[in-house]
């Protein structure tokens, strides 16, 4: 088989006194997402579905929270490991597909610099690279902006095919 598609979902809390990074950008705004790395909800679930595409586990296995390396660590850092994975599985990415769930703040502006980070990290072309951002109309814990929650998609080509 010469495809292989990916899906990734992560959920972060929303807390004051942290920075807000999302796909490798620094949004300001009053809260920010708690993690032991940076985290940066977009890049996990983005590193998940690229996991998950080679059924290889999803970040906690490779980049397990309880490892002090990891600690403030930069997320992209992190995805641009999982794409030379796959890559070094004979694999690269079609194309990438998120949606940000977050209630506020307006992520519009940051959209594109977001996708150019990504592209970056997992050495692709930012046209590969979609993410949108959508409210959950004030309901659940996206809407009560008790956390953000992203879904992932990706397809990999084999290399050369
Ligand atoms: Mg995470």
């Amino acid at each position: 088989m010469n495809m292989r598609i990916g899906h990734g979902y992560d959920v972060h809390r929303l807390e004051a006194g942290r920075r807000l990074i999302l796909g490798g950008v620094e949004i300001p705004f009053e809260k920010g997402l708690l993690g032991h790395s940076d985290a940066d909800v977009l890049a996990h679930a983005i590193s998940d579905a690229l996991l998950g595409a080679l059924a290889l586990g999803d970040i906690g296995k490779w980049f397990p929270d309880t490892d002090p390396r990891y600690e403030g660590a930069d997320s992209l850092r992190l995805l641009g490991e999982v794409s030379a994975m796959v890559n070094e599985k004979g694999w690269e990415i079609g194309n990438l597909d998120a949606t940000i769930l977050a209630q506020r703040p307006k992520l519009r502006p940051y959209i594109d610099r977001m996708r150019e980070n990504l592209a970056r990290a997992c050495g692709i072309s930012t046209e590969q690279v979609s993410v949108k951002a959508t409210t959950e109309e004030k309901l659940g814990f996206t809407g009560q902006e008790q956390g953000m929650a992203v879904h992932a998609v990706c397809l990999l080509l084999r290399s050369g095919g």
